[in-house]
């Protein structure tokens, strides 16, 4: 996509929602890096329904590791695998307590250093914790950069590299929650909504998708006749040569 139009992209996006925000709920570095673990391969929506009741109980490392991993597993049942999310909760609330004052670090090597944090959830807490310009590419940033022609790639390594070059500076640090909400919402992977998308005309997708017309509207395909029908006129024919 050319520089100029991956300006006009990001104006667009940003013109509609100005101040995007992360869909995880949290009150503190620590609750976001906890629910950006439990959110690996499920919904927000999932985390969200399970983490107000584990944060009202545990909000810091020490009371996470007193909690214990057999009350954290029964809090968070409900998520994708639970068991192996708690093991990783009590691990890196352990290690924050021994090594980082109980505090969430804000460097990328130090996030990840911590039990179940990738690059994609370090990522997500840099930006969202530390308002650092990261882009996280999870599989709705993957399908929307792909599809756009914004930033192709066949790893969200590549991806992400390639965002981090495209994007103007000024659209940096919302750019990550921009894509994500409109890859969520918009560009969905089953039906984009291309008709609605405010991209549209800057988008490469050779599939886009189409206004259908209203049922109403649809024109019915002439039926041609079967072949019982056929053979039912036939024999009136001769019916009435023979009369
Ligand atoms: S036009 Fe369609 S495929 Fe392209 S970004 Fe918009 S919704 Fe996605």
């Amino acid at each position: 996509m050319k520089p100029e139009h991956v300006e006009e992209f990001f104006r667009r996006l940003a013109e509609r929602l100005p101040d995007p925000r992360s869909e995880l709920e949290f009150e503190s570095p620590f609750t976001l890096l906890v629910a950006v673990v439990l959110s690996a391969q499920a919904t927000d929506a999932s985390v969200n329904k399970a983490t107000p009741a584990l944060f009202e109980l545990a909000n810091t490392p020490e009371k996470m590791v007193a909690l214990g991993e057999p009350r954290i597993q029964d809090l968070i049942r409900t998520i994708g695998l639970y068991r192996t999310k708690a093991k990783n909760i009590i691990k890196l609330s352990e290690m924050l307590i021994a090594e980082h004052d109980s505090k969430v670090p804000r460097t990328r090597e130090a996030l990840q250093r911590l039990p179940g944090v990738g690059r994609k959830t370090a990522n997500v807490v840099l930006n969202v914790a530390f308002a650092e310009p990261t882009i996280a590419v999870d599989t709705h940033i993957f399908r929307v950069g792909n599809r756009t022609g914004l930033a192709r790639g066949v790893t969200p390594e590549q991806v992400e590299t390639r965002l981090e070059k495209a994007v103007p500076a000024r659209y940096k640090l919302h750019a990550h929650h921009w894509l994500i909400l409109h890859g969520r919402y918009i560009c969905t992977a089953r039906k984009p909504n291309c008709p609605e998308c405010v991209v549209n005309d800057l988008c490469a997708f050779k599939a886009k998708t189409t206004l259908e017309p209203p049922k109403t509207l649809r024109v019915k395909p002439a039926r041609t006749p079967g072949r019982k029908a056929k053979a039912q006129r036939g024999r009136a024919r001769l019916a009435m040569r023979s009369a």
